[in-house]
């Protein structure tokens, strides 16, 4: 039996619309495989052991927490790119998200510079775009669905054509209402609006991660888990998706 840690980083600024969940579905998932998995807290200012580390989560956040996660992020940002070069596992959710491009201008004019890790830029807007959204991503190799839930003020635009978004939005608005694009996928690290939580509606992305966990030790995840309930709850949403 192996033993994981992911590390949630600021837990009590970054976790919005069940963000957590995601967490909980990783750990259990990897014990359903036979394997203990702990969740270990980073929050302002302390160290990360990134030696002891399989994989990184940040939530989402209103302006006013995203701006106090920066600048706490931005001391310690150099390691952190070279653990998601080296393949280190990371899912970034809304604006954990907005915060790994160039900067964020939030409505009132106020610019937040973000870890400029890729060329995209966010800009907030008034109206926000909220509701489900459904879209197509590529998994492992295997075209898939996947769902969830946003609520964001903040329009991200990639100004760099080589990045690749999680997915092709079908319902709902994503990176911006405007390309069809939702979200970045970099190596093993994804950024995006999708909050729900997203992992326990979408087993294909939970596996994605767990997967790339388990390659970095040397692991081999022999089980097939049974996903017959995450399966209809994902097919439920979906299909309300795509009938209106
Ligand atoms: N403050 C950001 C926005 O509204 C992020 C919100 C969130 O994380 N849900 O765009």
């Amino acid at each position: 039996m192996a033993g994981f840690v992911i590390a949630h980083m600021y837990p009590d600024l970054l976790n919005l619309y069940g963000d957590r969940g995601n967490l909980l579905c990783l750990q259990q998932r990897m014990r359903w495989h036979g394997h203990d998995c702990r969740i270990k807290n980073i929050r302002l200012g302390e160290k990360i052991e990134y030696a002891n580390i399989d994989m990184v989560f940040m939530g989402g956040g209103s302006d006013r927490e995203q701006g106090l996660v920066y600048r706490d992020l931005a001391g310690r940002s150099d390691e952190f790119m070279a653990r998601i070069e080296d393949g280190l596992p990371v899912l970034c959710i809304c604006g954990a998200y907005q915060l790994l491009g160039t900067s964020y201008i939030a409505v009132n004019g106020q610019v937040m510079e973000g870890l400029k890790f890729f060329n995209f830029i966010t800009r907030g807007a008034k109206n926000r775009l909220i509701g489900n959204v459904l879209i197509k991503a590529c998994m492992d190799g295997d075209e898939i669905s996947i769902v969830g839930f946003e609520n964001h003020g903040g329009r991200t635009f990639f100004e760099d054509d080589t990045l690749q978004a999680l997915g092709r939005v079908i319902k709902g608005y994503g990176n911006n209402g405007e390309d069809k694009k939702e979200g970045i996928k970099y190596k093993n690290l994804i950024g995006t609006y999708l909050h729900g939580p997203l992992l326990p509606k979408n087993p294909a992305a939970a596996d994605f991660f767990l997967k790339a966990m388990a390659r970095r030790r040397g692991v081999e995840l022999d089980s097939r888990l049974d996903d017959y309930i995450e399966k209809i709850a994902h097919e439920q949403i979906k299909n309300r998706l795509l009938a209106k």
